[in-house]
């Protein structure tokens, strides 16, 4: 026979799937469960998966605006080149978030509210300045960090879950 959720052989007297942990022997009630919560942790994993991709194209967006930006606000070309690197780095980040995401994510929202905070003792009336934008992007990196902890968890607790993308 083969597993109704993951479809892998079995001999007709196995309990439990191995692989993704189908209750052979169980009722109808504990079998359809059993796939609606496989179906909802599935759906976990394309959330986080989505979620990486929006963070990226977040960063991908600061880094481009920064590198733009330079040019009409610096004040001179040591912080030029202090902004340009800035930009280059988030554009970087973009590139590495998708290989590894947590370190990626956590790396760029570490710095994104350092710059906010730097930015706010200065003056604080930056804070406010495109705050809908900040929000936006602190929120972004945020939860695709949230969903993709979520994700790693349900991975790991199954061998069948963890290949899906
Ligand atoms: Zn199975």
């Amino acid at each position: 026979m083969n597993c109704p959720n993951c479809q892998s052989e079995y001999p007709e007297t196995t309990i439990t799937c191995t692989k993704c942990g189908f209750p052979f022997t169980g009722n109808d009630q504990e079998k359809s469960s059993f796939i609606a919560k496989q179906i909802l942790k599935a759906g976990d994993i394309g959330d986080a998966t989505q979620s990486i991709k929006n963070a990226q194209n977040i960063l991908y967006g600061i880094g481009i605006v920064t590198c733009l930006f330079s040019f009409f606000v610096s004040a001179d070309s040591l912080t030029l080149i202090l902004n340009l690197i800035l930009g280059v780095g988030f554009l970087i980040f973009g590139y590495l978030v998708i290989k590894s995401p947590m370190q990626i994510l956590t790396l760029a929202l570490a710095l994104l509210l350092s710059i906010y905070l730097l930015n706010a003792l200065i003056d604080w009336t930056t804070l406010f300045r495109g705050i809908i934008w900040k929000v936006i992007c602190v929120s972004a990196l945020s939860y695709a960090i949230i969903k993709y902890k979520k994700a790693e968890k349900i991975k790991k607790e199954s061998d069948y879950l963890s290949n899906i993308k």
